[in-house]
């Protein structure tokens, strides 16, 4: 349940609204800061239950079992709306009119329809926020200030200065960082996998390839993956393309979204992937240089994979490190990107720096 993850996860935030909804003093807008896309979402389903379970338990966790609780963790809640950026610009426009989808002008017209669902209540979440231009954030500033009775906003983002000071004025600030990052992207403990062979396996080039290969094959399922990931959870949803009942505008609308939610998780995973082989070889510098592994962002990359602390060398991990970096600027000019990992991984190899 997500209350538990979260409450194990930020005590002290969860706590400080389950108290602010005892009290009846939950704030009519919050901005949502984490470096982590996924748990921004998760943590607004949480928030939007926190505000609107209507059978709340005395210290003020939603009860997590009524109809309405379900319907948020589902995203099925009538009155649920989101706003996030469209695949083809990465950008949330302000919109022409109220009957352009996924615009901001859409967007605040959905507050201002007659309520649909018993407790009238409405719930905004706009993902990725910062992706309002300065037009698009000055439009929406109205909604936010005087919103209609009985809504519930939320923005998330990961660049918070990206938004207007007089927009982040008007919510409550709830920040969700963590000094650590999970991998959980698919395929990431294969890759740690071939990392730690390609840096302590690899005595000579058809191992140095092999792991390549295996390097390559990880990024290469990324995408497929979170097509899949994002199919899956879009069949879930009353308004999947596949429901017979919706128009043919309605339904390349939600084309449309699914599209842009793919690519979403597409990015997110390839970001973690990146991060995550700069990642092995930044902790295995510092291992190197002695660091303790209690002190080191991401000890549990290491525990199923017995890695010689002792002997390592100081400069030959200082070599990997450097490839990897190398690697991950050259990603940015190299259209070829498999050939730029099979070098990477050549060069990251043990044999390539000259002690075998
Ligand atoms: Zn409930």
């Amino acid at each position: 349940m997500l209350l538990d993850r979260f409450e194990k996860q930020f005590p002290a935030i969860v706590n400080a609204l389950k108290n602010a909804r005892k009290a009846k003093r939950l704030a009519h807008a919050y901005l949502l800061h984490g470096d982590n896309p996924q748990q921004r979402k998760d943590f607004s389903l949480l928030l939007a239950q926190i505000a609107i379970c209507p059978q709340p338990q005395p210290n003020g966790s939603p009860c997590g079992k009524c109809k309405t609780c379900a319907q948020i963790i589902s995203e099925n809640y009538p009155e649920l709306y989101t706003l996030s950026p469209s695949s083809k610009s990465r950008i949330i426009p302000v919109g022409d009119n109220e009957r352009e989808p996924d615009t901001v002008r859409w967007f605040e017209s959905l507050f201002y329809l007659t309520s649909v669902t018993e407790a009238g209540k409405k719930i905004g979440i706009i993902y990725d926020a910062d992706r309002m231009k300065t037009e698009a954030q000055n439009a929406f500033l109205k909604t936010l200030e005087e919103p209609p009775p009985n809504t519930f906003l939320i923005l998330a983002t990961g660049n918070p200065s990206e938004l207007l000071p007089t927009i982040r004025s008007r919510c409550q600030s709830i920040l969700l960082l963590e000094n650590r990052c999970e991998y959980d992207f698919n395929g990431a403990s294969e890759l740690f996998d071939a990392l730690f062979e390609l840096q302590f396996e690899s005595d000579n080039l058809v191992k140095a390839e092999n792991c390549a290969q295996k390097v390559i094959g990880i990024s290469n399922a990324l995408f497929t993956d979170s097509e899949e990931k994002i199919e899956a959870e879009w069949k879930k949803k009353a308004k999947s393309p596949e429901n017979e009942d919706l128009s043919a505008s309605e339904k390349k609308q939600i084309e449309e979204r699914k599209k842009a939610a793919i690519e979403a998780e597409y990015r997110r995973n390839r970001a973690y992937f990146l991060s995550a082989v700069h990642s092995w070889f930044a902790q295995v510098y510092m291992l190197s240089c002695g660091i303790p592994l209690s002190e080191i962002p991401n000890p549990e990359i290491f525990e199923t994979r017995n890695i010689d602390i002792k002997n390592l060398n100081e400069k030959d991990t200082f070599k990997s490190l450097s490839a990897a970096e190398e690697f991950l600027q050259n990603l940015n000019w190299n259209v070829n990107e498999e050939l730029t990992m099979r070098c990477f991984c050549l060069n990251a190899a043990k044999f390539s720096s000259g002690e075998e």
